[in-house]
């Protein structure tokens, strides 16, 4: 948007891109791959970028860093709450000892989560909190004398992380299966299930769609219940698996079903979870209690690594019943007491902070603001769930140039596959979310019109 070339701010990113470039691995990318942009500055819903080029962008920040950053950049009550806690104690181990910032978030989590979850294991990542709970269900159907359920039921567009065993409940085509062959554990696939559009508030779904999806996952489980431990979803909507909504009758589906086989049910919420979908957890829109939910992302308001797993009553029962009576995890920096203290700050202004409305101005204004995106020749389809809103292309997108394209147009957007897609801080006004839908429909159409 501001282009100040030769400023100290220009010179100051170009030398940090140059040092960065082939020393340091980003996701996903070549060491020699497309230059990163340099974080000038980072306040509220703006970022200040500097380009290799020596071009400087204040951009409208689309993306809450991956979904973490709900309050913005540098908000004063989680800056205090990290500080605070850095002035009594930053880390202790959590083996033998415990700290009230641990205490009061896990009592926090337990009582915003649906009735039933009611045991919180904290992992230093997502895809951590993944591997934990894949780990507790196959204990858990060790201790209810079934050792031969080790394998798990996932959907195919599925996005669950990035360590092994998460990988492998990740999608087995667009994940990462074929790089380490032998590596990965074998799963059991169901197809996507059937698209959900927003009507009136509400998901809807082809009727005879859902009825033959539920069919298959009923006919799947029925013949492979003695190998299967849990069903994996993320509910409602998948996220780096493509961004697809799906019909809530078939997360209700996998939940009778489940119960009908003895099998529980994981809820992966790392993406979906704390109001993102216009639900404060996605699987409230089918009405569901898992078994096992994964929470992440946004748990820390974007500031620090944290995740936590919870459980219920019934599944820990178990596990303190069975020979071993723990949970075979314990990492070293398992519920970080900074971590945990901004995760708890982030939680009482998420709840104070009147998100349902926010996120419900959000998702009108990314109707309103990406609907030209649907007029552009490339676009196969433009949806919109809660603050979360998707522009899919017929065909892969040019990351470089989309992502370029929406900096002069004032946007922070960071495009894969063939998704250019937005999930705003709810603090976004809604000029941000006017500017960031306006950024996306230009860079689409100058790009791929
Ligand atoms: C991001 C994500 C993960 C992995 O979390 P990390 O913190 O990146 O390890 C797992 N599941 C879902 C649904 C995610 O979006």
């Amino acid at each position: 948007m501001h282009s100040l070339p030769d400023s100290s701010d220009a010179r100051s990113a170009r030398s940090l891109i140059a040092r960065d470039r082939g020393l340091l691995w980003h996701p996903y990318a070549p060491l020699d791959g497309d230059a990163p942009y340099a974080v000038l500055h980072a306040e509220g819903t703006r970022l200040t970028l500097g380009a290799a080029d020596g071009t400087t962008f204040a951009a409208v920040d689309a993306m809450s860093s991956w979904w973490s950053a709900i309050h913005g950049y540098r908000h004063p009550r989680l800056d205090r709450a990290l500080l605070e806690q850095a002035g009594r104690f930053s880390h202790v181990m959590f083996g033998g000892l415990t700290h009230e910032p641990a205490v009061r978030l896990a009592e926090q989590l337990v009582a915003m989560t649906p009735d039933g979850l009611d045991h919180v294991f904290f992992a230093d990542s997502g895809s951590v909190s993944v591997e934990v709970a894949l780990k507790l269900a196959v204990q858990y159907q060790r201790g209810c004398g079934r050792p031969g359920r080790t394998q798990f039921l996932a959907l195919r567009g599925g996005y669950h992380g990035d360590t092994f065993a998460a990988m492998s409940v990740c999608d087995p085509v667009d994940g990462m299966h074929a790089a380490f062959p032998s590596l990965i554990a074998e799963q059991r696939f169901l197809p996507r299930p059937p698209a959900a559009r927003l009507v009136d508030g509400e998901l809807v779904a082809d009727p005879a769609e859902v009825a033959a999806w539920v069919e298959t996952l009923t006919a799947s489980v029925a013949r492979h219940a003695d190998e299967l431990a849990a069903i994996v979803v993320e509910p409602v909507l998948q996220g780096a698996g493509g961004m697809h909504v799906y019909a809530p009758e078939a997360l209700a589906a996998a939940r009778r079903v489940a119960d009908n086989h003895g099998l529980l049910l994981i809820v992966d919420e790392i993406a979906t979870g704390f109001g993102r979908t216009g639900r404060l957890f996605a699987a409230e829109w089918a009405g569901v209690v898992p078994d096992i939910m994964c929470v992440g992302k946004a748990l820390t308001g974007g500031y620090l690594t944290l995740a936590a797993m919870l459980c219920s009553a019934r599944v820990a029962r178990v596990i303190t019943d069975s020979p071993l009576r723990a949970l075979l995890h314990g990492p070293t920096f398992m519920a970080n007491p900074l971590a945990c203290s901004v995760a708890s700050a982030s939680l009482e202004l998420l709840a104070e902070s009147g998100w349902r409305e926010r996120v419900g101005r959000i998702e009108r204004g990314l109707e309103a603001a990406l609907a030209p995106a649907r007029a552009v020749a490339g676009v196969r389809e433009v949806r919109v769930l809660g603050a979360v809103g998707v522009v899919e292309l017929s065909g892969p997108v040019d990351v470089a140039a989309v992502t370029r394209a929406a900096l002069d147009h004032g946007v922070w957007v960071r495009p894969f596959r063939n998704l250019v897609y937005t999930m705003p801080p709810y603090i976004s006004s809604a000029e941000d979310v006017a500017v960031i839908g306006a950024g996306i429909c230009a860079a689409v159409a100058r790009v791929h019109g």
